[in-house]
């Protein structure tokens, strides 16, 4: 039987160091597989089948990544999501995506038992907690032997769904296949020349591509280990560098790394490569990291939707502000956004990008997916870019408005929909405003009825049980209006120049 990601991400020999984790812990390689083939009986005893959807909302854990690879192994598909989502937010992706299972964390059984019995298909519960909680997933496996038959999948059999926001304010599933994640992961372990030496610094969420993918895919391709650190906190990831070769992380890491006194060429004399994406790393924070540490971040470019495109060079010249030529394997073209017509070098147009890495379309969305793709398969990023002669790709914009704080997306239609929801509000826009620390600053522009009496501080207030703290504004403006164009669209460029400097000061 073969599972074409599972079993390229268990080559490695048993004995050999997969992670260490904040407080010890040393799992191996053959520690991984055993608790994949544990958990795998008990998702199979809990009617996990292949091709059913496992969702994932958990704290991370060493057992939360190998949850990943215990479904991959029934040959069912990976749902994770992001444990900072509020029950109305689960319940969307629930409803959505049909899972068999969702797996939560033992503190929010309740709500999960809730969620679960509101789902059409009746989705089981079960539990995996952090800190000596092991919860009912893991208590069960525990008494299960090692052996389970590996469930075959190919190729283009699912892997993952994972959630990415939408323009619209509601979320698409993006359907990654066996091949989307693994040719990704060869191609950069071998562009990023990861072996089984490296020891790579792992702060990173695991609910998405970046740290579930990226990071942990190519560790495993390479055999290599991580200090599996439960998020990004300065003095924890200051400690441990010195014992890293690697570090992948989303440019907060970087600006808040460099504040650090201890962020120096000695902490960092060991690593041989750190790795920026998610979101653009400003040329400044770049130059701050090398004149701390002596090192040149390798900033690259990707996405959910089509795992990395673009990446700077390991040997050759690493340019700051820009995103690298594209992958080996990955073509990447610019057109115009209206026409679709292909641009010469040197002109700004919409990103494109085809190869083995582009996902199989959004789930249960045929039209949408279609929308996204030109006829000859190239897929429409929303992003804005240009090509340099010298092949480098710099990302100019977003065409689709996003906003990314902190390395995460929020896509200012869902924060306005739930402002605009709020008693006395009349409208709303909301933009990201450039902020010192998490890159942008989730920012909201109200229009409200002066009897209402509305706040800052009560807006603010009032969307907490509707929105992920990663998505509520930082700030809340009050305005009589909002500007408009001719055409009754509101001219997000003009408030954002309006407020340019609103978290400089
Ligand atoms: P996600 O699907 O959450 O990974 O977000 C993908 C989006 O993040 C892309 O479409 C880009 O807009 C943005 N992004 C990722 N990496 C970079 C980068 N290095 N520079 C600028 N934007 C980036």
């Amino acid at each position: 039987m073969t599972n074409v990601l599972f079993d390229a991400l268990t080559a490695t020999a048993p004995g050999r160091l997969w992670l260490e984790t904040h407080d010890g812990r040393r799992l191996t390689y053959g520690d991984l597989y055993t608790l994949t083939g544990q958990m795998a009986q008990v998702l199979v005893e809990a009617g996990v089948r292949p091709g059913d959807r496992v969702a994932s909302n958990v704290e991370k854990s060493p057992e939360a990544l190998a949850l990943y690879l215990a479904v991959v192994r029934t040959g069912a598909v990976f749902l994770p999501l992001n444990t900072a989502y509020t029950a109305a937010e689960l319940a969307y992706f629930l409803g959505d995506a049909d899972p068999v299972l969702f797996v939560t964390d033992p503190s929010r059984v309740a709500e999960a038992e809730g969620l679960a019995a509101a789902t059409r298909g009746g989705c089981r519960v079960l539990t995996l907690g952090t800190d000596g909680q092991a919860g009912s997933l893991l208590t069960a496996a525990m008494g299960r032997r090692a052996a389970f038959e590996t469930v075959s999948r190919g190729p283009d059999d699912l892997a993952a769904i994972l959630y990415t926001s939408g323009t619209t304010g509601r979320s698409k599933g993006a359907m990654l296949s066996h091949r989307n994640l693994l040719s990704n992961a060869l191609l950069l372990k071998d562009h990023w020349r990861f072996t089984a030496d490296d020891v790579l610094l792992h702060a990173l969420p695991i609910y998405h591509t970046h740290g579930l993918f990226v990071a942990s895919n190519i560790l495993a391709l390479a055999g290599g280990s991580m200090i599996f650190l439960p998020r990004f906190e300065a003095g924890a990831v200051l400690d441990a560098l010195p014992r890293a070769t690697t570090m992948m992380g989303v440019p907060t890491f970087y600006t808040r790394l460099v504040r650090e006194p201890r962020f120096n060429r000695e902490t960092t004399g060991h690593l041989r490569l750190m790795i920026s994406g998610s979101a653009p790393l400003l040329a400044q924070t770049h130059a701050e990291v090398e004149g701390l540490t002596g090192h040149r971040v390798l900033e690259r470019y990707g996405m959910t939707e089509t795992n990395m495109n673009t990446s700077n060079p390991y040997e050759g010249p690493r340019i700051a502000g820009t995103v690298g030529p594209p992958l080996p394997g990955v073509e990447l073209r610019l057109t115009d956004p209206e026409t679709g017509a292909v641009l010469p070098v040197g002109e700004i147009g919409m990103i494109e990008v085809r190869g083995e890495n582009v996902f199989r379309g959004y789930w249960r969305q045929p039209e949408k997916t279609a929308a996204e793709f030109r006829t000859d398969g190239f897929f429409i990023t929303g992003d804005l870019g240009v090509i340099g002669h010298d092949g480098y790709v710099t990302i100019v914009g977003r065409g689709k408005d996003l906003i990314i704080t902190g390395g995460f997306n929020v896509y200012p239609k869902e924060v306005e929909e739930a402002i605009d929801a709020l008693p006395g509000v009349i409208e709303s826009a909301v933009i990201g405003l450039q902020h010192p620390d998490f890159g942008e600053g989730v920012t909201a522009v109200v229009v409200a009825s002066p009897a209402a009496g509305l706040s800052e501080k009560g807006i603010i207030a009032a969307l907490e049980s509707q929105l992920a703290a990663f998505k509520r504004p930082k700030r809340v403006l009050l305005v009589e209006s909002l500007p408009r164009n001719a055409m009754g669209k509101v001219q997000k460029a003009q408030l954002r120049d309006r407020y340019a400097g609103l978290y400089s000061g």
